[in-house]
């Protein structure tokens, strides 16, 4: 057999270890999480209720088009309804953008470091992969622009970005966006934007009406807490998810993801508290994370990108024997922010790791 060629060296990607695996390879009680960014609080309760009055309507198929949500997520928004595309998460927003938009032949240019989903999928199309090296964490926006060409057909900025957490200004993307030329889709990747503090981030949904060539991104996975449903979507003009819809699966998002969705849209007190909670969070680690004396990037996420003068796999493998499982980068950690509580218990893990003689 053949496979396309531009799969047989890909890797596989390797999620955040699973707590219950950690738990019985090292014989621990307590494990905790902080790898994926996911939410420590929940989600909102109104979610439970919705998924148990759904259970006698699993022979159904899901509505493809997935239009309850649609209309609850425009009206939150202020678009139009054909300006949705949901997906299976937004990572298959992903897939569907280098499905439609990528080929052998095209370049696709990104940051490094960000989100890898992108650059897997566009290998997977076959797509030339053009990586523009961040300067201090932060998208090398003007570095960008001056990789694109005619074969250009994508550009990915992750706003705030995984796994730096740092983000781009409304005037620094405007600024950005007047010289992408026309032939060129921007997706803005803003999978935490409802984390974001900065009164500087951009409202990219009102940029979508100069800017014909944008894809705003946003998920239920992060601040909504509904990860394990999968449920993401795109904002972008009728005539780029026109394109999506064409090479989407007919029933892409599951019935109980989209009933879970829209009552989670609709507590959107559950999301202000988890906003604050994750505000206090982040104080709580720059505080200790100052007190060890290590380097980390300020954040507007759920998570802190720290750079620790020590080589970080070695880090990830010790704080794991202490039972907190973080995300290990080149020369970095990605530590999610957790309940204060857990919170509390990574930073003394770190300090034992970090500072072994002084515990
Ligand atoms: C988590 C994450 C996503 C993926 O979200 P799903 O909706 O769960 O697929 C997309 N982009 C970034 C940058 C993320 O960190």
């Amino acid at each position: 057999m053949i496979p396309k060629s531009q799969i047989v060296n890909l890797p596989v990607y390797e999620p955040g270890k699973p707590i219950e695996d950690v738990k019985r390879e090292l014989g621990l009680t307590e494990v905790i999480k902080l790898a994926s960014n996911e939410n420590p609080f929940g989600y909102s309760p109104n979610v439970r209720e919705a998924l148990l009055s759904q259970l006698d309507h699993l022979p159904i198929y899901p509505d493809g088009a997935c239009l309850e949500l649609r209309e609850a997520v425009a009206s939150f928004l202020g678009v139009k309804g054909d300006e949705l595309v949901f997906g299976n998460g937004s990572d298959e927003l992903v897939v569907l953008i280098t499905r439609a938009y990528l080929q052998g032949g095209t370049n696709t240019i990104m940051a490094v470091p960000t989100f890898s989903v992108y650059k897997t999928n566009a290998e997977i199309e076959g797509a030339d992969v053009i990586e523009v090296p961040s300067i201090e964490g932060a998208h090398d926006l003007d570095g960008m622009l001056a990789k694109v060409d005619e074969r250009t057909r994508v550009i990915w900025i992750c706003n705030p970005n995984n796994p730096t957490g740092t983000m781009i200004t409304e005037t620094e993307l405007v600024r950005f966006l007047n010289q992408v030329p026309d032939h060129v889709l921007v997706v803005l990747d803003e999978a935490y934007s409802e984390y974001v503090k900065s009164e500087e981030y951009p409202n990219s949904i009102k940029l979508m009406d100069e800017y014909k060539n944008l894809i705003i991104l946003r998920t239920f996975s992060k601040i909504y807490g509904l990860a394990a449903l999968r449920v993401g979507y795109g904002i972008a003009s009728a005539e780029i998810i026109d394109k999506l819809n064409r090479v989407r699966e007919p029933f892409n998002v599951n019935h109980l993801a989209q009933k879970a969705a829209l009552a989670a849209l609709a507590d959107q007190e559950f999301v202000r508290s988890c906003q604050q909670a994750n505000a206090e969070g982040l104080q709580q680690m720059y505080a200790g994370l100052d007190e060890l004396g290590v380097k980390y990037y300020r954040s507007e996420t759920n998570f802190v990108y720290i750079m620790p003068e020590r080589d970080s796999r070695e880090i990830f493998n010790e704080m794991l024997k202490l039972g907190i499982i973080i995300r290990a980068f080149p020369e970095a950690i990605r530590v999610t922010v957790g309940s204060r509580e857990q919170n509390e218990k990574m930073l003394a893990a770190m300090r034992a790791v970090l500072t072994p003689t002084a515990s």
